[in-house]
Formats: structure tokens, C-alpha cells, sequence
């Protein structure tokens, strides 16, 4: 690990004065800057500037940016409104990890492209301009849509896939002021810039995430990952289906592994608005959802997956029976 200084800052405007690195669970930023991936001058501890308070908002919620993964996930009104957030975080990293993983922190965790994490070979993400090796080499677990000729990494986490699906907003603070960005909106696609994952400023700290009012829907999260816990996603996906009796009232999925950020298409919900289910209609919308999906050899096998995993999921969410 290379050098550098370490502060603890009191409260947002102090850590938003400091110049430096956030560090909030540690549980990424750090083995990166043990690889030397990344290699901050000065970290700023923002474990203590009070964000850690999970409160009501309207008829939503306000979850500050330093909650831990375990107690957002353990929240009573979490699992009772939103139980699909719940499922996501518990779907995510290991009982340990979730106890110092914090809401901000894993919305900022970085790809797991193998690459990435190897000085030795090219990679775009981390060295704009050297190349992408993961285009031609192992590819297993990368992008199948909306990569670019640059990147084809993915945004590995579980919690955003949720709140995208739960139309979430982001709140930041930072030089400029303050600011909200939907949850669906927050990460980038990696275009001519693979080294920028999201759509934050330098310098900006992100505060909260807010959860608008619950639909009363039927939610559902569904990872699909090489072993049953400890893994990340090949695919997962993140429903959130209310039903006008035997039609779909309102659908809203976001596919998670696939693309550098949750994959929501408001246009494919659209198709599904006011309709009876069948399977051919969830075929139809699985095949717009996933339009313009393309491979890279190792990884063609989640395009016929991702299908399957999304009418999978419809099925269940407009069947009768239990709701949970
Ligand atoms: C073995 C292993 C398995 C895992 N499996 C999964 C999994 O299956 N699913 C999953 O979703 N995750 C998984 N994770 C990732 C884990 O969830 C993340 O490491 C964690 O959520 C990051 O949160 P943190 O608070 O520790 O962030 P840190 O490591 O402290 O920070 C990560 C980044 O976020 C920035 N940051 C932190 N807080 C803020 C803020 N408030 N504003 C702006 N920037 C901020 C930091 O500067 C840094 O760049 C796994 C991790 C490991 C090590
Ligand atoms: S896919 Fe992205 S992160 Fe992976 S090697 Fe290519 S540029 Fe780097």
C-alpha cells in the first residue's frame, strides 16, 4: 500500500472541505489500495458525520449514506415495504462485509472485471487509453448490454438494482450545492470514458438515497450467481408488479450484471401496463428489455439466462397466492 494521510471528519461540511478520499466501510477502497489500483493521497473518514439514520420521509424514506448494509437490510420498515431492498442486501457479499458496507459505498463499489485488479495487463477502466483486455480474454462475467468498444465491464452490486427498480433517488452534496439523481441514472455506461463509473463530481459526497411510498406491489429479487452465497451476479433481477385484479398494473424491473448499471427500459414496462399476463406477452417484453444484447464469447450464455430469469420472475410476481 502506497502512503497516505488520514482524517476523520465531524460532520458533512467539514468532509466536504477536506481534500481527499472518502472512506466510509472500507470494504472495497481499501483492497484496491492494497492492489494499488487505486493510490489516494489522503483518506477522509466519514464515519461520523452523522448519516447513519435510517428516518421517514412522507410517505417514504430517508436512509443516510453511512447506514451499514446489515441494518438497512434488518430495518422492520424495510422488510415490511420494501421487502425487495431487503432481499437485494441480503443477496449481496457475506454477514461480515454487510456489517461495514454502508449505503454510499456500495453504491461506489467498483467493477470486479479481473482485469481491473491486475497492474500487469491493459485496462481502460484503469488506465484510460491502454485497452481493454477483457474484450478477446476472460469475460465470464462482463457486459452484455450497453458496453462500448472501451469497457465492457459491469456495475456488480445488488442494492442498486433494487433501487432502481424502486425509483430511488440519490442525494449528493458538493461544491456546487446540493443535488438528486434518480437511482436508475446514477452509474454511466462507459462510452469514451470507462474510468468515470457514475454521474457523481469530483468531490461530491453523497448523503442519502430515498425510497418514495411503497406501491403495495408484489416485489421480488432474484440473483442468479455460480455459488449460492459469497458471489456476485451473473444476472439478477429486480421486480416491483402491482396487479389491477387480473391485469398488470403498473411493472417495473431492473436487470442487474449485465451492464455497467442497473438495466431498466421504461418502454418495455410500458408493454406491460393494463395487460393480461400470458407468455407470450412476457416474452415480448423479456426480448425488449434485452434488445440489442450482445456478447463477448465466455459470456453469450446470459442473453438466453437473462430471458429466462426475467419471465421467471414475472410469472411469479403476477401469480396468486402469497405475496411476500
Ligand atoms: C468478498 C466480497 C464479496 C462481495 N460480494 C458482494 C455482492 O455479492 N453484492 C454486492 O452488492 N456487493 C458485494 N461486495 C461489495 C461490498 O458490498 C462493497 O465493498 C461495499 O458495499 C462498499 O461499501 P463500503 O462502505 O465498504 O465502501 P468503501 O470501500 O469505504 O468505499 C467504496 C468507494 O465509495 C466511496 N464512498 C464511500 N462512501 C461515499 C459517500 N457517502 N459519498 C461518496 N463516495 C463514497 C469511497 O471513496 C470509495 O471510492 C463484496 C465485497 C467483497 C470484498
Ligand atoms: S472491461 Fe473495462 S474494466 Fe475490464 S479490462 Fe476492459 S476496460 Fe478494464
Amino acid at each position: 500500500m502506497r502512503p497516505f494521510t488520514y482524517s476523520r471528519a465531524a460532520d458533512p461540511a467539514a468532509a466536504l472541505a477536506s481534500a481527499g478520499r472518502f472512506i466510509a466501510g472500507g470494504t472495497n477502497l481499501l483492497d484496491l489500495m492494497k492492489l494499488q489500483v487505486e493510490t489516494p493521497d489522503a483518506l477522509i473518514d466519514i464515519n461520523h458525520i452523522g448519516l447513519d439514520r435510517i428516518e421517514p420521509e412522507g410517505e417514504g424514506l430517508r436512509i443516510g449514506a453511512l447506514v451499514r448494509n446489515a441494518d438497512l437490510a434488518a430495518d422492520p420498515r424495510v422488510r415490511r415495504d420494501w421487502p425487495l431492498l431487503s432481499r437485494a442486501l441480503l443477496a449481496g457479499a457475506s454477514g461480515q462485509l454487510r456489517n461495514r458496507a454502508t449505503t454510499g459505498g456500495n453504491l461506489m463499489q467498483r467493477t470486479r472485471c479481473p482485469y481491473f485488479y491486475d497492474l500487469d495487463t491493459p485496462c481502460n477502466k484503469r488506465a484510460p487509453g491502454s485497452g481493454c483486455s477483457a474484450k478477446g480474454g476472460f469475460n465470464r462475467n462482463l457486459a452484455i448490454l450497453g458496453w462500448s468498444d472501451a469497457c465492457i465491464a459491469t456495475y456488480p452490486g445488488d442494492m442498486a438494482v433494487a433501487l432502481a427498480a424502486l425509483d430511488a433517488e440519490v442525494h449528493v452534496e458538493g461544491p456546487a450545492g446540493k443535488r438528486s439523481l434518480p437511482a436508475s441514472g446514477f452509474h454511466r455506461l462507459p462510452g469514451d470514458s470507462p474510468e468515470r463509473d457514475t454521474n457523481l463530481e469530483d468531490g461530491e459526497l453523497i448523503t442519502a438515497v430515498t425510497l418514495p411510498a411503497p406501491t403495495a406491489g408484489r416485489q421480488i429479487y432474484r440473483k442468479v450467481r455460480d455459488r449460492r452465497s459469497y458471489a456476485f451476479a451473473l444476472v439478477s433481477v429486480a421486480a416491483d408488479v402491482v396487479m389491477d385484479g387480473p391485469r398488470i398494473g403498473r411493472a417495473a424491473l431492473a436487470l442487474g450484471g449485465v451492464a455497467a448499471r442497473p438495466w431498466r427500459v421504461p418502454e418495455a414496462e410500458a408493454m406491460l401496463a393494463g395487460q393480461a399476463p400470458s407468455d407470450d406477452l412476457m416474452g415480448r417484453f423479456a426480448d425488449r428489455l434485452l434488445q440489442g444484447a450482445q456478447g463477448h464469447g465466455d459470456n453469450d450464455f446470459k442473453i438466453p439466462l437473462a430471458r429466462r430469469t426475467v419471465i421467471a420472475v414475472l410469472r411469479q410476481a403476477v401469480s396468486a397466492g402469497d405475496r411476500t
